[in-house]
């Protein structure tokens, strides 16, 4: 039996929940949007799976100051972000995706280039914006000029700052990213379970020396000492953001 299930796991029609352990069908896990049915344990998704859990159906637009670092314009995405306009249960907005599974999300001139672009595409179309954060941080290959984006980022942020913006904290938001323009956004929503933080518990424990309690950068435990306003089951996700997007048409 356990040969079937390593057989099936490997394929990908089973998947291992990495949180209660239990094996889920990888095409139920679909339909359920990446949510483990057993312990509502929130996978990480790729760009393109949460675009399409998020939009209105075929109403998300990739837009030209998102593709500017990139060589094939328009084609698939080679950055770890993805924008564009988009129609949310009828609110229309400008959209950020990052992806961990390029590079860990991190953040390059690139992306730091395409958080910019949709900040002014937002100003210039009178748009709000909503961002998908997933993030290791700075990419750190990219040295002095990934560090540079945490600057140009929130500069941009202060630059158009009537644009109103939502960020959702994924799993995980961390370093640079969560120090920057994501924390600089009028309300902060988070999934459940997301690790949202600066540096990584490891290295505060070695550099402390101290113990740190289990729920450590825990969205809950951020959400107790009111870092963020919510945290939001990704089933209601759209109602959510449409509830605000039409909240801020309003207002
Ligand atoms: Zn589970």
């Amino acid at each position: 039996m356990t040969e079937v299930l390593d057989i099936a796991k490997k394929d990908g029609r089973w998947t291992e929940c990495p949180s209660c352990a239990e094996i889920v069908i990888t095409k139920k896990l679909k339909e359920n949007m990446w949510v483990c049915p057993h312990c509502e344990h929130h996978f990480r998704l790729n760009a393109k799976d949460r675009i399409e859990y998020i939009c209105d159906k075929g109403t998300f637009l990739e837009i030209e100051e998102v593709l500017v670092n990139r060589e094939d314009k328009g084609q698939a995405l080679d950055e770890a972000i993805a924008g564009g306009e988009a129609t949310i249960l009828g609110q229309r907005c400008v959209l950020g995706v990052m992806d961990f599974s390029f590079k860990g999300g991190s953040m390059g001139v690139a992306v730091g280039q395409a958080v910019i672009g949709l900040m002014h595409h937002g100003k210039s179309r009178k748009l709000p914006l909503v961002i998908f954060c997933a993030s290791g941080g700075v990419r750190v290959q990219e040295g002095i000029w990934g560090l540079l984006q945490m600057l140009r980022t929130a500069h941009t942020r202060a630059l158009t700052r009537d644009v109103p913006m939502i960020t959702v904290f994924t799993d995980p938001t961390t370093g640079g990213v969560s120090a920057s323009f994501a924390s600089l956004a009028d309300i902060l929503l988070a999934e459940p379970g997301a690790r949202i933080g600066f540096a990584g518990p490891r290295v505060i424990e070695a550099t402390m020396q101290c113990t740190l309690p289990p729920d450590f950068q825990d969205a809950g435990k951020l959400l107790t000492n009111g870092f963020i306003d919510m945290i939001v089951h990704r089933h209601r996700m759209r109602e959510t953001i449409a509830f605000f997007l039409r909240w801020f048409s309003e207002t």
